[in-house]
């Protein structure tokens, strides 16, 4: 589907086992951006490939026609393709310096991060050929430019990318989505890098790899909501922090995802890494306190 002059999105579904018996129906939107060569921004998970190949020989390109991928961060629902993509089509691949670590090592994402099912959502570890930080900007070709702006929080490296001439602003899993389990490495940074996002000017389309396009009002709509969100879990998380222990752990998320609004049934250790990034912050918070 196009979205703006150069931009077309693709929803890609997979599946996640969250454990041997069961697996939940996801889904990542993936971005091409369309030039003189074709741009993408994330690629999905493993076999997604066929999708991305497929729409492109729907709108008269072939993979060779990619020129880059641009990885907003390194979890298995963006780089699963890339490996596929990249020696299909001899692109390079392009990532925040601090995901190169879980990109090119797979075994390290796990071990780091543990997720039921991994190895099967990535066909292989990428090489990364060029490493982003903030304030970047990739000459795609003359007049289209991308910006990288780093919005750690969801992941260390996460990057969002602003293509200025469409008013495209691409955010990865920056912003959460105030339906769903959230996700992030760290609460406070996610709330800086949503209110960097929220402060820039002339969005016109927020581009989320969790969310459907969201256009001009709507787009900072989403970006408050994600905001107040966050604020409104670490309130909870507050409320509740005297109770946990690592033993009690999977009852104590399942307990605050009910106060928040989520089935507790998606409780899943990537929760767990969320609600103690708050944990972590109320008790610095503390102990500064204590010490003044
Ligand atoms: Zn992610």
């Amino acid at each position: 589907m196009q979205i703006t002059e150069h931009v077309h999105t693709l929803k890609i579904p997979f599946k996640v086992q969250i454990n041997a018996a069961q697996a939940l129906d996801r889904f990542a939107y993936v971005y091409l951006i369309y030039g003189q060569r074709v741009y993408l921004v994330d690629t999905g998970v493993s076999g997604s490939e066929q999708a991305i190949f497929d729409y492109l020989k729907k709108t008269g390109w072939k993979p060779k026609d990619i020129d880059k991928i641009i990885l907003t961060h390194s979890h298995p629902d963006h780089i699963g393709a890339a490996l596929a993509i990249k020696e299909a089509s001899s692109c390079s691949v392009l990532a925040h310096r601090d995901e190169i670590d879980w990109i090119e090592d797979l075994d390290k994402q796990y071990r780091e991060r543990t997720l039921f099912g991994f190895h099967s959502l990535v066909g292989g570890a990428v090489k990364v050929d060029q490493l982003l930080q903030n304030g970047d900007i990739i000459n795609l070709e003359p007049d289209l430019e991308l910006e990288v702006i780093h919005t750690p929080g969801h992941s260390r490296g996460s990057i969002s990318l602003f293509l200025r001439p469409d008013g495209a602003l691409f955010s990865g899993d920056v912003v959460p989505l105030t339906s769903d389990v959230p996700i992030y490495d760290d609460f406070k940074d996610s709330l800086e890098s949503i209110k960097l996002l929220r402060n820039l000017s002339g969005v016109e389309v927020l581009l989320s790899a969790w969310d459907e396009p969201r256009h001009a009002d709507s787009a900072y709509k989403a970006m408050e909501a994600g905001l107040a969100y966050l604020e409104h879990i670490h309130q909870v998380v507050a409320d509740n922090a005297d109770s946990y222990s690592e033993g009690s752990e999977p009852r104590w998320c399942r307990n605050i995802l009910e106060e928040v609004g989520i089935p507790p049934a998606a409780a899943n250790p990537l929760v767990g890494r969320s609600f103690k990034s708050h944990l972590k912050l109320l008790s610095n918070s503390l102990n500064q306190k204590k010490h003044n």
